[in-house]
């Protein structure tokens, strides 16, 4: 048994579809992980537990609002992240 945030799946893959349409944006591993952690930062988490291996199902209740509201939040972290790019800083 694990935790798992299911809003860290949604954060993803909507950080991949909005990326598709930005151009003038580093899509590295760095900067795209950088974007979902701003993102996720600011919306509240949505725990499940998972046995291991096994696949969630996507809850009923992620709406419209609820893409709609992600939407926003990554749009705001790809600005961010587009203003000042971290990856260049070595860890
Ligand atoms: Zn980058």
């Amino acid at each position: 048994m694990k935790l798992h945030n299911l809003m860290e799946d949604e954060v993803i893959r909507i950080v991949n579809k909005l990326l598709k349409n930005e151009k003038d944006i580093c899509t590295c591993e760095k900067c795209k992980l950088d974007i979902a952690a701003i993102a996720l930062n600011n919306l509240l988490p949505q725990y499940v537990v998972t046995k291991k291996g096994e696949l969630y199902k996507r809850a009923n209740n992620m709406g419209i609002q609820f893409e709609a509201d992600i939407t926003k939040e990554v749009t705001k972290a790809i600005y961010i992240v587009r203003k000042r790019p971290k990856h260049e800083i070595k860890l």
